[in-house]
């Protein structure tokens, strides 16, 4: 591959991102083909039963209703399905879900109890899912009594091997965890995987395979798209709450990272194509107002 000559280069910087992927060295010594576009959905926070009223159950049925008809392949669920354990509301959960006609993959928030995860969702909690040329890593790191994040030793030994396999599989990788990595502070929540608790662990893996991962997804917050990308760090996105989300003030405060302004009830729509990965904010019943590009 020639370098760009400068009269090129403008032309070329919107699909600079796709050079920075094609590019690495890793990369270079797989493949040189071109990554198809890859669309998918993301909904996160259902919080079915939420202060026993029926509203979450409500905002679920047209949050499904629209991910049918949706662009994207499969959805990723990211954690918090039901509200405070309640297990009788998986299987309204389970009943919506099905009228999508698409794959969905849920990992557990700090409001599904692994043995109810495990009882309605999916026998095995940590799995990994192959789309095209990406994998998803979805990984439990939600405890019931805390608002932190934690990763166990296995987990972590885990998360590696999926990076060593996609590598071997041609695949990039799409890490998937429910509570955020990033530290953050007030006015930020201040809920992430402490550096005891598996993130400086985490941050090392994530640096030996970063030629192989695209960015990092979380829910939990409720803060519409709130994300960080750190000096040779990677993209980590807090995704919107079908249930509700809340204005914290971050960028009238300069909180780092980004956090657009939208907070309504919506799912987020997001395309991967030529180096960039879009997010679209989908509000429920109202036309996409957000469109984020995270270069990768
Ligand atoms: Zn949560």
């Amino acid at each position: 591959m020639k370098a760009p000559t400068s009269t090129r280069r403008k032309a070329l910087s919107i699909i600079v991102g796709e050079a920075t992927l094609a590019f690495s060295p890793a990369c270079l010594a797989k493949s040189k083909r071109r990554l198809p576009k890859l669309s998918f959905l993301v909904a996160s926070d259902t919080h079915l039963g939420h202060k026993d009223s029926t509203t979450a159950e409500k905002r679920w049925i047209q949050t499904a209703a629209e991910l049918k008809s949706a662009t994207g392949d499969l959805v990723i669920h990211l954690g918090d399905i039901v509200d405070g354990g309640r297990e009788e509301q998986y299987t309204v959960y389970l009943r919506e879900r099905e009228k999508i006609g698409k794959p969905v993959y849920e990992i557990p928030g700090n409001h599904d109890p692994l043995d109810l995860f495990r009882k309605h969702i999916r026998k095995r909690v940590d799995v990994s899912v192959d789309y095209e040329w990406l994998k998803f890593v979805l990984v439990s790191n939600a405890h019931t009594d805390s608002h932190d994040g934690f990763l166990t030793d296995v987990q972590l030994q885990w998360i590696e091997s999926q990076c060593v396999a996609a590598t071997e599989q041609q695949r990039y990788v799409m890490l998937c965890l429910h509570v955020p990595v990033h530290s953050n502070r007030h006015p930020d929540r201040g809920w992430y995987v402490k550096p005891e608790h598996g993130q400086t662990k985490l941050y090392e893996i994530i640096n030996r395979h970063k030629q192989q991962i695209v960015a990092m997804m979380h829910g939990h917050f409720h803060n519409g798209i709130r994300g960080w990308k750190d000096d040779g760090g990677i993209h980590e996105i807090c995704m919107p709450s079908v249930l509700y989300n809340l204005d914290r003030g971050l960028e009238k405060q300069k909180a780092t990272g980004y956090n657009p302004l939208e907070f309504r009830p919506g799912y987020t729509m997001v395309t991967i194509d030529k180096g960039w990965m879009t997010l679209d904010y989908k509000p429920l019943g109202a036309d996409v107002s957000v469109n984020k590009k995270c270069e990768l």
